[in-house]
């Protein structure tokens, strides 16, 4: 029977549409008849001019909706050639989206980020032998077809056998070779977990237990995995994601690390481990790869995927198991763009997918720490190094009586113990968290400091490179010989220490040692910095000093001795997390100090060695400072059992900025239980004008 003239019209199906633009909310449109779509498909939509790329975030009966708005709708153009989003990632944008405060297409967009991906192809023709052969077989065609007996590019196949492009073309036209369309983007090798499993200890293999039998619950949970720096955390969660992988055909497990750049070490024992690379998802990964990892963790294959913060995105079609290292990590908070915290986010992930997530951590993170001590997460702890390896013993220097010789850092103490390691032959790190050879030039005639002209900060002298450098803006000029503001000659002076400076020290105090910079100036690019790496691994290096790049995950064998050349440094500013991030940084640092049967040594210079981060370093007293650390949050309305939010208002013209500044402190609401504070000055003022 047909319908009465005028509702073959209307529409079975309306589909609301999240746009990948900053737009708070999904729109309706019209599903044409006969186009298949389900909630999450990838769908072209007209939205003003243009036809732009969506997901359909819900689908609704055309009859329930008013008529006269029914007529208005646009049709959806076409649904994309990709796997639709699932709904524990579209409940994660919905969620984040409040929780940020953010318009929902931001979230889409970081989720659909590679464009590429939501297309077709690319193609590539590969050629083959068919089952015809020639009628006139020469040697060469022989040997062509020889070569093509498994699909082959052209180029590749004239290389190998020298046949001319007209044999080729001959072939071809005859049958003899079949040319086909393959996707360029091929899966990836699929890491086997029964590769090289390790022997674990029994407190590594109990935990690695625990692990396993919370993803196999299916169900959320959050899980703080807490050990001491080299107690095999990194083992341990090794052997979880395989059990996982050989549990579940199609599990998918995501490793977050903080900086990728940094983490060639962790990529290679995964490697070692499975037998296969990792698949990658950070800044550095270009477009193709990018649209081939996307594709391929959407379609479920790729199984293990090792990423930076963006990693969690990422439209993993049955994630199981994510695990966040290092998660005390500040490099996990995005404060650019849109703001959020990786860690905080892969906990609401692993919910939504009903996954296990894994925080590990040597110095877990304040509010981590809390969950735990709450029960909201649970605690796997290894108690202790692998093997025979000990802590090393933290000493604090007081700088006020150990005073170096002007225009040196390291004090008496720091250099004899230096002199007794090199003389065992073994190696000492030097960390100060200072770039460049000295963070202030000043002129001695007039006082006058290098500055940057548009920024409120001082120019930093980098003397490899013979420039003042703004570490804010990367604005830099060669060193001037004559003082700009009085025009003295010579009279520009280096005050205070950077890594290079401690370098040039060292390499005079210890002539015969073999002296290296690590920092992100000297050592540029993941291939110089795995080379360095190894450098030090190998004890090609006596004394090596860096920044806090030294401070993560490395494993140098032949180190006894770290030297902390100045631990006041995180210890100003406003920051109220100053403390606990000293308190990891300096931990982790002194945690690379020995390792199997040497033990260890490590030397903290301060001025202030009564400060409570450092006494507890001193006394190992890891929970006893995150106990007062809470105390003093909590009495404080401190994050996280108070949230804080900060207007930032910027402005070129001062003093109308001061009277706008000065309204809308006044105009702030007041709220029971909401402290408002300022207007004040942020500590860094002026930024390129
Ligand atoms: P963490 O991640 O806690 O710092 P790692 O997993 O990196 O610790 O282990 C520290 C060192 O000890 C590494 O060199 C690692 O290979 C070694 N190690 C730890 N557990 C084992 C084990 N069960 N078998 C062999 N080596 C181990």
């Amino acid at each position: 029977m047909g319908l009465p003239h005028g509702l073959t019209a209307m529409p079975m199906q309306i589909a609301s549409i999240l746009f990948t633009v900053p737009l708070p909310e999904p729109f309706d449109y019209a599903v044409p008849e006969g186009m298949m779509m389900e909630e999450g498909s990838i769908v072209r939509a007209p939205l003003g001019a243009t036809l732009r790329t969506g997901v359909v975030w819900a689908l609704k009966a055309g009859d329930a909706y008013p008529r006269e708005r029914l007529d208005k709708l646009k049709p959806i153009a076409e649904v994309r050639p990709a796997p639709p989003l699932r709904a524990p990632l579209r409940g994660l944008i919905d969620w984040a989206a409040r929780y940020l405060v953010t318009a929902q297409g931001n979230l889409l967009a970081m989720v659909l980020r590679s464009r590429e991906a939501l297309e077709e192809g690319p193609f590539e023709s590969l050629l083959q032998a068919s089952a015809t052969p020639p009628a006139k077989l020469t040697a060469q065609r022989a040997a062509v077809l020889e070569a093509a007996h498994q699909p082959i590019r052209r180029a590749d196949l004239s290389a190998t056998t020298g046949a001319s492009a007209a044999v080729i073309s001959g072939l071809i036209k005859v049958g003899a070779l079949d040319v086909m369309q393959v996707p360029v983007d091929q899966p990836f090798a699929t890491p086997d977990p029964h590769h090289a499993p390790a022997g674990l200890s029994p407190d590594q293999a109990a935990a690695a237990d625990m692990i396993t039998d919370a993803v196999a619950t299916h169900s959320f949970a959050p899980v703080l995995l807490d050990g001491v720096t080299g107690s095999g955390k990194t083992e341990v969660y090794l052997e979880a994601v395989a059990r996982t992988l050989a549990a579940e055909p199609d599990a998918q497990v995501l490793i977050m690390l903080p900086e990728i750049a940094l983490s060639q070490a962790v990529l290679s024992r995964i490697e070692a481990r499975f037998g296969a690379r990792p698949v990658e998802w950070h800044s550095d990964v270009q477009s193709a790869a990018r649209r081939r990892a996307w594709r391929e963790i959407a379609a479920g294959r790729a199984r293990i995927v090792i990423g930076a913060r963006s990693a969690l995105f990422l439209p993993y079609a049955n994630l199981r198991l994510i695990v966040v290292d290092e998660e005390h990590d500040g490099s996990y908070k995005q404060d650019e763009g849109l703001h959020y915290h990786a860690r905080d986010l892969a906990v609401v992930r692993a919910k939504f997918e009903q996954a296990c997530v894994v925080l590990a951590s040597a110095t877990p993170s304040l509010e981590t720490a809390i969950n735990a001590g709450q029960g909201r997460y649970q605690r796997i702890v290894l108690p202790a190094r692998y093997g025979v390896a000990t802590l090393p013993e933290v000493e604090l220097i007081d700088m006020k009586v150990h005073r170096p010789e002007p225009d040196h850092w390291i004090s008496p103490p720091l250099r004899a113990a230096m002199a007794d390691t090199l003389a065992r032959g073994e190696q000492s790190l030097l960390f100060l968290n200072r770039r460049g050879f000295a963070p202030v030039v000043l002129c001695r005639a007039c006082g006058h400091k290098m500055k940057a002209p548009d920024t409120d900060s001082w120019l930093v002298e980098h003397r490899y490179a013979r420039r003042l450098v703004c570490h804010l803006t990367g604005y830099s000029i060669p060193k001037p010989d004559r003082c700009p503001q009085c025009g003295t000659i010579g009279g520009l002076t280096s005050v205070g220490p950077g890594v290079e400076r401690i370098a040039v020290e060292a390499a005079e105090t210890f002539p015969q040692a073999r002296v290296a910079v690590l920092s992100s100036d000297t050592v540029q690019g993941p291939a110089a910095l795995r080379a360095m790496i190894e450098a030090m691994e190998k004890g090609e290096i006596d004394i090596l000093i860096g920044t806090q790049i030294v401070a993560k995950g490395h494993n140098f064998p032949g180190l006894t001795l770290v030297g902390v050349v100045d631990a006041d440094l995180g210890l100003q500013g406003g920051d109220p997390r100053a403390g606990e991030r000293t308190f990891q940084l300096l931990s982790q640092v002194a945690g690379r100090a020995g390792r199997a049967d040497r033990p260890g040594r490590a030397m903290i210079q301060t001025h202030y060695p009564e400060a409570e981060a450092l006494q507890a370093l001193v006394r190992g007293d890891r929970d006893g400072f995150i106990h007062a650390e809470q105390q003093g949050r909590m009495a404080m309305g401190l994050p996280p059992y108070g949230r804080m939010a900060s207007l930032v208002i910027q402005g070129q013209d001062p003093a109308k900025l001061d009277e706008v500044v000065r309204a809308a402190g006044q105009a702030a609401p007041h709220v029971a239980g909401v402290n408002v504070w300022g207007p004040a000055a942020p500590p860094l003022s002026v930024l390129r004008g």
